[in-house]
């Protein structure tokens, strides 16, 4: 038997790599509900290998290759790719963020309009990263939480981990020397009017942010980085600055109904990559830091091949 403690992104990543090898699990989650305490469930979803790598190492693109065809086996992954613009007062930007990445088409005005009908006119030039995918995180926890069960794995929800497991993922409640948290806000925006199929990344000097299309008229925004271990609601500055971009993006969003807005802790190491750690007597799968959804798999696998060889050994 092998038991994990965090029933998020981690943790149910390698419980299902782990069941899929053949391995009797148990996942203890101290919430109560499945997704309620993971960080997750305020993420963008994006799959996004290559703009990413304008801010991280090689290894999100190396680690992160497979994550769109990894997710496909128990969620609906959308792959329309990424469209990268910038307001034209900042059009350096977007120079700056092509030198720092790869895997993009450069399209004109015209090609924007093409990818995104609601976006003619708005902007004159872009990046397009074809090969990148998003997927919606909260129903993407939940399936996978399915997927496992359906493989065996028992989850224990409202239940404190013992001290110790064979693998540990509770994220930044993990006391690991390094790890520290990385906030990140968000709101989800009701916008019926406004008709996107792809992450759209609006370029700024002060703040990048993203718009990530949901089902329904939703649509998830965020971008915040900020060094603090709070989890307060997002503050009136980082709001303005995404609801600016949203606006930026087109203008029908001066309308749109604010559903929600949160704020999560990211857990991160020194160099932002995540790593499989020994600590106190268990394994520990940390750092995710914003790639969650991305890195997991790749990090899953590591985790139940190091565990299989350990047990069978
Ligand atoms: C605003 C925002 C946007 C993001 N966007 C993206 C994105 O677009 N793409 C992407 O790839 N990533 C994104 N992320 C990052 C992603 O959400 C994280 O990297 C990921 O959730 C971290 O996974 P984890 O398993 O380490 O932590 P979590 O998913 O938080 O899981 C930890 C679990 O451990 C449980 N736990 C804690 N202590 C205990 C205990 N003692 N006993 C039992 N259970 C315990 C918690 O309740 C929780 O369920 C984003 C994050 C934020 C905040």
């Amino acid at each position: 038997m092998i038991t994990i403690a965090g029933a998020g992104l981690a943790g149910l990543a390698s419980a299902y790599e782990l069941a899929k090898r053949g391995a009797s699990v148990t996942l203890f989650e101290k919430a109560e509900q499945p997704g309620e305490g993971s960080v997750a469930r305020f993420a963008g979803g994006m799959l996004a290998p290559f703009c990413e790598r304008e801010s991280a190492e090689e290894e999100v693109i190396t680690l992160g290759g497979q994550a769109a065809d990894w997710w496909s086996q128990v969620t609906t992954v959308t792959r329309r790719g990424t469209l990268v613009v910038t307001p034209p007062r900042d059009q350096a930007e977007l120079t700056r963020f092509a030198r720092r990445t790869s895997h993009f088409a450069e399209v004109s005005g015209q090609a924007i309009a093409e990818l995104e009908p609601a976006l003619k006119g708005r902007f004159e030039r872009g990046l397009y990263f074809a090969e990148e995918a998003h997927l919606d995180p909260r129903r993407a926890l939940d399936d996978l939480a399915t997927a496992v069960q359906s493989l065996g794995v028992e989850i224990r929800f409202g239940t404190s981990a013992p001290p110790e497991v064979d693998l540990n993922c509770t994220a930044t409640a993990a006391s690991l020397p390094d790890l520290r948290a990385v906030r990140g806000e968000m709101a989800i925006l009701h916008c019926p009017e406004v008709q996107l199929s792809r992450v759209i990344r609006l370029l700024h000097p002060r703040m990048p942010l993203y718009l990530v299309p949901r089902a329904d008229g939703l649509f998830m925004i965020g971008g915040t980085m900020v060094e603090s271990n709070s989890d307060r609601s997002p503050t009136l500055r980082s709001l303005t600055e995404m609801m600016s971009a949203a606006f930026a993006i087109h203008p029908a969003f001066a309308e749109a109904s604010v559903v929600e807005i949160g704020a999560g802790l990211r857990p991160a190491f020194p160099d932002n990559l995540p790593r499989l750690v020994e600590h106190d007597g268990s394994l520990h799968l940390n750092g995710l830091y914003r790639h969650g959804f991305l890195l997991a798999p790749a990090l899953a696998q590591q985790a139940a091949h190091h565990l299989l060889k350990e047990t069978c050994t």
